[in-house]
C-alpha cells in the first residue's frame, strides 16, 4: 500500500542529476511525492532515521565505494526498496547490488520520467508483496505453533485427569468398609488436582509471556551489573547446595548492550536456576560474558548431571522435563527453558546447548548487542 505521501530519498552528489530526478518525479502522484536528497553517505543514513519508503542510490559516491555504500543503506533500512542508479553500463556491479536484494539498476543517462516512475511503482509493489507475503509466513507459523501448543496441553492434561478418575472409581469400590484404603485413594486425588492447578497456571503464565507485549523494550542494560544481580538473587541458593560460581566477562568489549532487561534477566535467571537445580551439591558453575561479531554472548556451564542426546531436543518443549533429573524432587514446571527461549528469538537470538550425562552442560545465549533496525 502506497502511503499518502510517498518520501523518497535520493542519495546523488552532483546536484545536476538530482535536480534531473526532481523534475521527473514532478507531478507524480498528484504531486505527494517528498523527495529528500541526500549528498552523500553519511547524511543518507541520517535520513533513513525517519519514514523513507524508497531509495534512490547513486552507486558512485564521493566518500564511499559503490557496494559499501549499497550495505550500508541496506543495513541501515533492510526492508526499505533501493533503487540503483548508475554512471555508465557496469553488469558486474548491477549484478551484484541486484543479488543483495537492490530492486532495479538504472542507468543514469537512459533514464527518463516513465522509466524511473515505473521503477519505483514496480519497487513498492514487489516490496508490498513480499511484506504481506512475510506476513502471512509468521501467520502460518503462529498456527502451528498453537496447535502444537494445544497438542503437548491436551497431552499433559490427559495423565493426572486419568489417575484422579480411576481413583474415583477405586474410591467409591472401597467405601464405606475400607477408610484406610479410601483415604490412600482420595490422597491421589489430591496430588493430581494439584498437579492440574499447576499445569493450569504454567499455561496461564506461558500465554502471559506469549501475549504481553512480544516486541522487546529497547533499553540500555549494563551486562556486568544485570549478571551480578542474578547472581546475587541466587546466593542462598547457591550457598544452599554448596556450589562454587564464577563469573567471567574479560571477554566484553563494552559493558553496554540494547534489550528488554527484564525480559533478559528472566531468560538468564531461568538457565542459572537450572544450572543450580540439576547440579548435585558442591558443584561448579561458570557463568561468562563475552562479545563477538556484534554479538553478546552469554555461558552457563554446569559440571552436573547433564542431560541424554535423545532428551536434548525436547528440552526447550513446553512443560517438558527429563525423567532422570526428578529424582532431584526439584519441582519445576519445565517452563523455564521454552521462556527463556522465546525471550531470546524476541530478542533476534538464539540458545544452543551442549551436554554431556553425568558431566554437565553448557547453555550459550547469543543476541545483537543493538537490535537490528526495525522496518519504517
Ligand atoms: P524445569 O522447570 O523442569 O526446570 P525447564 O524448562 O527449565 O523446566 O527445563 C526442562 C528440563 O531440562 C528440566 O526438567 C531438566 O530435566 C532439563 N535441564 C535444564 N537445564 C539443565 C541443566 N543445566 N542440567 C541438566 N538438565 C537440565
Amino acid at each position: 500500500m502506497v502511503p499518502e505521501v510517498l518520501t523518497i530519498l535520493l542519495v546523488e552528489d552532483n546536484p545536476d542529476d538530482a535536480q534531473c530526478m526532481r523534475r521527473y518525479l514532478d507531478g507524480w502522484q498528484q504531486g505527494n511525492v517528498k523527495l529528500v536528497a541526500a549528498p552523500g553517505l553519511e547524511a543518507a543514513l541520517n535520513q533513513l532515521q525517519y519514514s523513507v519508503e524508497v531509495v534512490l542510490l547513486d552507486l558512485s559516491l564521493p566518500d564511499a565505494q559503490p557496494s559499501e555504500s549499497y550495505a550500508a543503506i541496506h543495513g541501515a533500512a533492510p526492508e526499505t526498496p533501493i533503487i540503483a542508479l548508475l554512471d555508465a553500463p557496469d553488469e558486474d556491479l548491477a549484478l551484484e547490488v541486484i543479488n543483495h536484494g537492490a530492486q532495479d539498476c538504472l542507468i543514469k543517462p537512459q533514464i527518463d520520467g516513465a522509466r524511473l516512475i515505473r521503477s519505483i511503482a514496480f519497487a513498492l509493489a514487489r516490496t508490498g508483496y513480499q511484506k504481506r507475503q512475510r506476513e502471512m509466513a509468521n501467520e502460518r507459523e503462529r498456527v502451528r505453533l498453537l496447535q502444537r501448543f494445544i497438542q503437548d496441553a491436551a497431552h499433559d492434561l490427559r495423565t493426572p485427569l486419568t489417575v484422579i478418575l480411576v481413583n474415583v472409581a477405586a474410591l467409591e469400590r472401597a467405601l464405606p468398609g475400607d477408610v484406610d484404603a479410601a483415604a490412600r485413594y482420595l490422597q491421589l486425588i489430591e496430588d493430581q488436582t494439584l498437579r492440574l492447578r499447576d499445569l493450569l497456571q504454567n499455561y496461564l503464565k506461558l500465554s502471559y509471556l506469549e501475549l504481553r507485549d512480544s516486541r522487546p523494550q529497547h533499553e540500555r542494560v549494563d551486562i556486568i551489573q544485570l549478571l551480578n544481580e542474578i547472581i546475587r538473587e541466587h546466593d542462598s541458593f547457591v550457598h544452599q547446595r554448596r556450589h562454587e560460581v564464577v563469573f567471567e566477562e574479560s571477554g566484553l568489549e563494552s559493558q553496554e548492550m540494547i534489550c528488554d532487561r527484564a525480559k533478559l534477566k528472566l531468560a538468564i535467571t531461568n538457565i542459572v536456576t537450572n544450572a543450580i537445580t540439576y547440579t548435585p551439591e558442591a558443584g561448579n558453575i561458570i557463568i561468562r560474558a563475552y562479545t563477538r561479531d556484534g554479538y553478546v554472548v552469554f555461558e552457563i556451564e554446569d559440571d552436573g548431571l547433564g542431560i541424554e542426546p535423545n532428551e536434548l531436543p525436547h528440552i526447550f518443549n513446553t512443560l517438558y522435563r527429563v525423567d532422570a533429573a526428578r529424582p532431584l524432587n526439584t519441582g519445576g514446571g519445565g517452563l523455564g527453558l521454552p521462556i527463556a527461549r522465546r525471550i531470546v528469538e524476541q530478542h533476534n537470538g538464539w540458545i544452543k546447548v551442549e551436554s554431556e550425562p553425568g558431566r554437565g552442560s553448557l547453555f550459550r545465549v547469543v543476541i545483537p548487542r543493538q537490535p537490528p533496525p526495525g522496518p519504517r
